[in-house]
């Protein structure tokens, strides 16, 4: 054996025995409400900011990056010793501002007896948001299809002037649709919640994609599917209507991965996972 050979067979002894160095396979930027697929090697632990972060069997996590998230991700994978990390920069999106005016004062300015039920409704949707049983992640099976037919009308992330007063960002986008319109799921997943009567979200449907990531259906007229159900991108699940705070019939349409809301539009606009 020459010298040349030895020294290379030296070089292939000397690599952990997955093969190759530690890889995290991640876009390099991304916008404020986006939401990233990263991969590294099937157990492989993550970490987002030095906090252990959900992976799937197959090696996959998801970051949802917040609205109004000023600073960069850092993101490492730590395996036998070995470590890498790679930074996940962070740009600032151009947020538009939406007035909304005629809608009845109860629903911009809740009377003092509302506010203990909005906040046990959002309670309960948050409870949900940052269980994260195992379901197998919804992107395996391709990207998202719109969950109903009709024109956004409402842009995620918008800050509101509702009746000439401000309040919170739209947390998903506004498809208009008549009442009784068929709503699909956008992804394969289970059903995690449906409730009835919500102050501002009316009759309102959870489905849970995987890994974290979350549809929310609100403003429904009725919902067709029971919790704990099984759901097909593509299975009907409920109908459009305009119960809880809506000035017209319309599906609101929120994604959220953990408890952060991200931008729905941009699953739509995506051929494929950024992977
Ligand atoms: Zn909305």
């Amino acid at each position: 054996m020459n010298l040349q050979i030895a020294v290379i067979l030296i070089f292939f002894l000397a690599l952990p025995s997955s093969g190759w160095a530690l890889q995290i396979t991640l876009p390099e930027v991304a916008y404020q409400g986006d939401l990233i697929v990263g991969k590294v090697e099937p157990s492989t632990p993550v970490f987002v900011d030095g906090k252990k972060h959900p992976v799937s069997d197959q090696g996959y996590f998801v970051i949802g990056v917040p609205q109004f998230q000023k600073t960069d991700f850092s993101v490492s994978a730590i395996k036998d010793e070995e470590n890498v990390t790679k930074i996940l920069r962070v740009l600032a999106y151009p947020w538009k501002i939406q007035r909304i005016d005629g809608l009845p004062e109860r629903y911009v300015d809740p009377p003092p007896e509302a506010l203990e039920q909005i906040g046990k409704d959002n309670q309960r949707v948050l409870e949900i948001r940052q269980e994260r049983p195992h379901v197998v992640p919804f992107f395996l099976k391709g990207n998202f299809v719109s969950p109903v037919k009709g024109t956004i009308t409402g842009d995620f992330g918008n800050q509101r002037i509702l009746n000439g007063r401000p309040r919170n960002p739209h947390s998903g986008i506004d498809i208009a649709a008549p009442k009784g319109t068929p709503v699909y799921s956008p992804a394969d997943g289970i059903v995690r919640l449906t409730a009835e009567n919500m102050y501002l979200m009316g009759n309102i449907l959870m489905i849970d994609h995987g890994l974290g990531v979350q549809s929310i259906f609100i403003h429904l007229d009725s919902v067709c599917v029971k919790e704990g159900e099984s759901v097909e991108k593509g299975k009907m699940v409920a109908r459009v209507g305009k119960t809880g705070r809506a000035t017209g019939p319309h599906l609101h349409w929120g994604v959220s991965v953990g408890s952060t809301m991200v931008d729905p539009a941009r699953l739509l606009n995506k051929a494929k996972p950024v992977l």
